[in-house]
């Protein structure tokens, strides 16, 4: 029994060593791009050092591919804190509308300059068990989708909901939706429901994968309905924690 332990144990460390390299291979390979685009760029203003027009766009370029190249450094560490050995930060109570007020806040800016307004309704003052931090990333993440798949002067909601003894945020957006074939594998890391067709909101395909992992961390998931066109509901699903027995105010 002692071997059959053994076995199983080294056969586990491989499996683990085996995503762990294939996880840095696509991360290098994602890294190559924004930097080889940064690389080509500033020697194109070089190039077009008397025309500033030209040096112009060429800047704003540089400019969407730094922050893409943040956005990926950043989903990277986040994701790989969530997979590693180190403890999960000790439990504790969340309060959901301050979540929610963040994740909104973080997705403001992108959401105005496409007059999208982003409203939240259902039951106030409810609470899960868990980091903080990590539920505030899946949520935020969620809302950021719905901006960025979502058409200009449209609306995206942010729901929430207590049933026996589960709590669920629903982000609702009108946006472009996803295809059926497509929706099982939008939780991979680094994929992305065909690039070409939103290549001006460059995404890193991470956000969903940061989604769930902090959902089965939490002992809860992560659900989708969408429909091409008509948009997408992203429903996250955690234990409820009540104090003192309190439950929350429906408003
Ligand atoms: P990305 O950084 O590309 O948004 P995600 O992991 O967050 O990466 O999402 C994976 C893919 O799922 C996206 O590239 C997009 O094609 C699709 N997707 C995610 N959220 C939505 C949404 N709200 N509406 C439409 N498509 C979405």
């Amino acid at each position: 029994r002692l071997v059959l332990a053994l076995v199983e144990d080294r056969t586990r460390e491989r499996r683990v060593e085996a995503v762990r390299r294939d996880f840095v291979a696509n991360v290098s390979h994602e890294l190559k791009t924004p930097v080889g685009a940064i690389r080509l760029l500033s020697e194109a203003v070089h190039e077009a050092a008397d025309d500033p027009e030209a040096v112009k766009r060429f800047a704003n370029r540089m400019l969407t591919e730094s922050d893409r190249l943040s956005r990926l450094v950043q989903q990277v560490i986040e994701l790989s804190r969530l997979q590693g050995d180190d403890p999960p930060d000790s439990p504790a109570p969340v309060p959901l509308d301050h979540v929610i007020e963040v994740a909104i806040d973080t997705s403001a800016i992108d959401a105005a300059s496409k007059r999208i307004s982003i409203v939240s309704s259902g039951t106030r003052g409810l609470q899960v068990l868990g980091s903080d931090e990590q539920i505030t990333a899946a949520v935020a993440n969620l809302v950021a989708n719905a901006v960025a798949y979502s058409e200009p002067d449209s609306t995206v909601l942010v729901a929430t909901k207590q049933t026996d003894g589960v709590v669920e945020i629903s982000v609702v957006d009108q946006g472009i939706g996803i295809p059926n074939r497509e929706i099982d594998r939008i939780f991979e890391r680094f994929y992305r429901v065909d690039p070409a067709r939103h290549r001006s909101t460059g995404g890193t395909g991470l956000g969903l994968s940061i989604v769930k992992h902090v959902a089965a961390t939490h002992g809860g998931d992560i659900r989708v309905w969408s429909a091409e066109g008509q948009g997408s509901t992203f429903t996250l699903t955690l234990p409820h924690h009540s104090f003192n027995g309190i439950a929350g105010r429906t408003y």
